[in-house]
């Protein structure tokens, strides 16, 4: 059968992993001059799946990202090539604290640990946070013999291995829950930190490593970026940006409801929109959530579906509050606070947006967020409104010492929302891979479900995407 001469491509999922996918794509496609046409197909009225920025009244809210990382290039570099340069703000991190929620009262995360690891020793030794047992525990890493087979660990088996269970309890697993919404003793090693695997490794421990590395980029010439970056006007910036430079077909508020797959057609894949209408297709991209994928493939490989099904998601929600400065008499003297799980708060963390960023509040309002749910309270998802918000305030009160009326709330629930790495997630994500590319030709699998949760990541994983479709139509071609 003669392939027809233009090829065109499928996206289901806008959010940021399919958007970029798209992106790069086009792009490639352009610079190679390859007959493509596409279409992405999203099924919320809007793009940007997680990304939600409310600007009203001089706020940006971010209902779920508010930044990325900036040791991570690809957002960064993404937000340069859009023209976004003179957009980008960093993180005050001059103001850059952490506070953990300790017996009930804030204690800052003494200076000089970097993620969890202590690289100095007098405000680590002064610091109440660790009894002086636990901090001993700390210091055991720089003698303890580095791991020697290669097997996937949990998190809490890493932390609890090299720095002991205070580590873990105080430290990693607030601040883990934080980035991960994940409980450690569940969370895979090599796909959320195998830099602490490859430090123990290089340098034998954690410490040695860390400082080593600290001395390397104090030498760099490199100048030294914030610690997270965003745009002014918030990430949907980003979001509206490449929206604007894709010229493919945009299918906004169109929900796939199914996937045809006929081997012997000249384009083999067929999408089923809500609306009954129907698109071929020569090659198909998903970049939805791992359980809508698994659906969409279950008739074909049902296998391949229970391999994505088995990637749990957990449930989160942020509550934004405003206040008039003159209310607060916190000091908002970080960028805010972690909880252990073994101080039974309901809350997992809350961000000092107003002193994280810039530009995200009037001047004489202070702007905070509440997370909630995760591992260790998403039943709280699901709670009424009024009653989640009473609830946000109450602890607030207990913690911060905040009574007055907010002047603006805002809640935003993610429900399935966070996709969780656990032990052996990597070993899976290969299997699946192998499965979709036995079994479904031309079609690809991305987005945060896979190699990382992160908008850099997630990012990245898009570029990936549209390098392999690319080389596979060159190949094809060529044939
Ligand atoms: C509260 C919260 C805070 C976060 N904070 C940060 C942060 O500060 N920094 C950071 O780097 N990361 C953060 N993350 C993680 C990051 O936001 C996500 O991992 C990332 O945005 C996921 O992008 P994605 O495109 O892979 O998935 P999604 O954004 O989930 O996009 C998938 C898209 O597929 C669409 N879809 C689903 N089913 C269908 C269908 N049948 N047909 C058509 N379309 C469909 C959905 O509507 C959705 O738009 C946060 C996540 C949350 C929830």
């Amino acid at each position: 059968m003669i392939k027809p001469m233009t090829q065109h491509v499928i996206i289901i999922g806008g959010g940021i992993s399919g958007l970029a996918t798209a992106y790069y794509l086009q792009q490639q496609a352009q610079a190679k001059n390859l007959p493509l046409t596409y279409t992405l197909i999203e099924k919320q009225p809007t793009f940007g799946g997680k990304i939600v920025t409310d600007t009203r009244d001089g706020f940006v809210i971010e209902g779920g990202p508010d930044s990325f990382i900036s040791q991570k290039p690809w957002a960064r570099q993404l937000c340069q090539e859009l023209g976004l340069q003179d957009r980008l703000i960093g993180t005050n991190d001059e103001q850059r604290k952490t506070f953990i929620l300790h017996n009930g009262r804030l204690q800052a995360l003494p200076d000089g640990v970097m993620l969890i690891i202590p690289t100095r020793f007098m405000p680590f030794a002064l610091s109440p946070l660790i009894s002086p047992w636990g901090k001993l525990r700390m210091g055991l890493d720089l003698f303890i013999p580095a791991k020697t087979d290669e097997a996937d660990e949990s998190l809490a088996d890493f932390i609890r291995r090299r720095l002991g269970n205070e580590a873990l309890e105080k430290i990693a697993e607030p601040l883990m829950a934080g980035i991960y919404v994940a409980d450690p003793t569940t969370l895979s090693l090599q796909s959320t930190f195998p830099r602490f695997r490859q430090i123990e490794k290089k340098y034998g421990s954690l410490i040695k490593g860390m400082l080593a590395q600290q001395q390397a980029s104090s030498k760099s010439s490199q100048p030294k970026l914030p610690l997270f970056m965003t745009l002014r006007g918030g990430l949907t910036e980003l979001v509206n940006t490449i929206v604007a430079k894709l010229t493919g077909e945009l299918r906004p508020h169109q929900t796939v409801n199914r996937l045809n797959y006929q081997a012997t057609e000249a384009q083999p894949y067929e999408v089923l929109l809500a609306d009954g209408q129907t698109r071929r297709a020569d090659r198909v991209i998903l970049a939805t959530p791992a359980y809508i994928t698994a659906g969409l493939l279950e008739p074909y490989n049902p296998a391949l579906a229970e391999q994505l099904r088995a990637i749990r998601y957990l449930s989160t929600a942020t509550v934004s509050l405003a206040f008039n400065k003159a209310d607060i008499a916190h000091p908002l003297n970080g960028f805010g606070f972690v909880i252990p799980k073994k101080e039974n708060t309901r809350l997992m963390a809350c961000t000092w947006v107003s002193t994280k960023f810039n530009h995200r509040a009037p001047n004489d309002q202070i702007l905070l967020r509440v997370f909630i749910g995760g591992y260790k309270n998403e039943a709280l998802v699901d709670w009424p409104t009024d009653k989640l918000l009473a609830l946000v305030r109450e602890e607030l009160a207990k913690i911060m010492g905040i009574t007055a009326r907010p002047t603006r709330q805002q809640l935003y629930r993610w429900p399935i929302g966070n996709a969780q790495y656990d032990v052996g997630h990597l070993a899976r994500v290969a299997t699946i891979e192998a499965e979709t590319q036995n079994t479904l030709p031309h079609l690809y699998l991305t987005g945060s479900a896979f190699l990382g949760v992160g908008l850099p990541d997630c990012i990245y994983q898009g570029q990936q995407t549209a390098i392999k479709v690319i080389a596979d139509m060159e190949g094809v071609k060529n044939i």
